[in-house]
């Protein structure tokens, strides 16, 4: 098995004081040590994974999840919770030139099914996901995106059909937003979850409806409809690739060079009071991200920790590690100078996938129909991991999902340089490290 990053990103290193571990108790499932047959397999037991086996196991398919560790551990077990329209990162330009309006409009419109898809999944499993924030605000960490947030209203608009507020300087202290921003804008759509839930809620559906779940069953090779992991096999009429930024070069080959992990950092702090959030003037519960590129995103939790990440990190070691760990705090410190107090005590890492079309791939290997995959959701798979797994499940159904836009169906291009393409990512990373100081 070929990965991109050292070996110590794909171990329990970065996962380590991961907060959502203390929230739900560890469930364990067997190793897979037969020679079994079903109708699908997965391969890898996150949102993807899970949501499309439980799917396919309402829908009466014999399913097989087959995780390398233990469900969850992925990135669906450590993210920050935000439940928000994302999952790719290209601009409507892009879009519009790709795909035309028309294209554009059935893109913006997936992300916002994958919204209430999630909402509406916790309802009718009766999941108590500890949902909270109406909507996702963004600040602005400079004049100048400030100055964009008009049209970006506008945008919103057109795209989502709702309507944006914006907030200038002066409004965030009544909106309990005090801090180093220059304005704001608010989308009510999204709300914030405590994924370790929404990952239980999705593996105890699939069960419930039939799945079969093994863990520390790393497939080491698919060949045909066959899939093997050191102890066993799977025969299987449709294999579905569910492993985001934890996938290999290898499994399935076609997968080489087609995704670009990158990690993002996340701590935790202990329960911060009501009179100390009233002393920091950041009394909202909203879910919070900043308008950087290599961005801030942030949210008081339901018990009054707050949470606090930062994306960016192509390298991965213990000192590397620690020193993410230490920036994530650097940045929260500078930007809650009040809570110089308030004790840190959680951070972990985990890893986001990106693609090079800057849009998730959802759907058939191109010349092997048998395999699907859905993968590089840009950071933001909690929705659309989740959606993604429905559209998986009724593709190999032979379904085709309700909303299928073409962004989603266009094969995943692959990056230059193959496995040292993380050497490409560096200067790009550095121009907007620069982009997101001096805008
Ligand atoms: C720190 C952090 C914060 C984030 N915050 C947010 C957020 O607030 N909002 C949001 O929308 N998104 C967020 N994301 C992104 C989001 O978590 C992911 O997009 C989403 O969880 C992807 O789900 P997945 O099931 O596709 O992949 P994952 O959850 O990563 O699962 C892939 C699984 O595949 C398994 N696997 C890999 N190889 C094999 C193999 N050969 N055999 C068997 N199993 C294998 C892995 O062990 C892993 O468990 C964040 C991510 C991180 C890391």
């Amino acid at each position: 098995m070929t990965r991109i990053f050292p070996p110590y990103a794909y171990g329990d290193g970065p996962r380590t004081g991961c907060w959502w571990d203390e929230t739900v108790d560890a469930i364990e499932h067997p190793q897979l040590l037969d020679s079994i047959k079903c109708d699908v397999v997965i391969v890898g037991g996150g949102f993807t994974g899970l949501s499309a086996a439980y799917s396919l196991a309402r829908a009466g398919a014999s399913v097989v999840v087959l995780e390398a560790e233990h469900v969850g551990w992925g990135a669906s077990g450590r993210n920050g919770g935000f439940c928000c329209l994302g999952g790719g990162m290209a601009p409507d330009a892009v879009l519009d030139h790709r795909y035309g309006r028309a294209g554009r409009g059935a893109w913006r419109s997936t992300e916002a099914a994958a919204v209430h898809y999630v909402s509406d999944l916790a309802e009718t499993l009766g999941l108590d996901l500890q949902l909270h924030s109406d909507g996702e605000t963004c600040l602005a960490h400079s004049e100048k995106t400030m100055r964009a947030f008009e049209a970006e209203a506008d945008r919103i608009q057109e795209n989502y059909g709702v309507t944006a507020e914006v907030l200038g300087a002066s409004d965030l202290a009544a909106a309990g937003m005090s801090g180093p921003f220059f304005g704001a804008l608010s989308v009510p759509i999204g709300f914030g979850l405590n994924p370790a839930r929404l990952v239980r809620g999705l593996r105890d559906a699939a069960i419930s409806a039939g799945a079969r779940i093994f863990d520390q069953s790393a497939v080491t090779e698919i060949s045909g409809n066959q899939v093997r992991t050191s102890q066993g096999q799977v025969a299987a009429e449709r294999i579905i690739i569910a492993t985001n930024g934890y996938s290999n070069e290898d499994i399935p080959a076609w997968m080489a060079a087609k995704y670009m992990p990158a990690q993002s950092t996340v701590l935790v702090t202990r329960p911060i009071s009501p009179e100390e959030r009233d002393r920091a003037g950041w009394t909202t519960d909203r879910m919070v991200y900043d308008s950087r590129n290599l961005l801030h995103y942030f949210r008081v939790l339901p018990d009054g920790r707050f949470l606090f990440g930062m994306r960016g990190g192509l390298m991965s070691a213990p000192a590397v590690e620690a020193r993410a760990r230490a920036r994530v705090e650097r940045d929260f410190r500078l930007m809650f100078p009040d809570w110089a107090d308030v004790a840190v005590t959680h951070s972990w890492s985990g890893m986001v996938c990106l693609a090079r079309n800057m849009v998730p791939f959802i759907g058939p290997l191109p010349g092997q129909p048998h395999i699907l995959a859905g993968f590089a959701y840009h950071g933001n798979g909690v929705a659309m991991g989740t959606y993604a797994g429905k559209m998986l499940a009724d593709l190999a159904l032979g379904q085709t999902p309700d909303l299928y836009p073409q962004a989603v169906r266009d094969a995943a291009r692959a990056f230059p340089l193959g496995t040292w393409r993380r050497a490409a990512m560096w200067p790009i990373y550095g121009a907007l490290h620069l982009q997101d100081r001096w805008s």
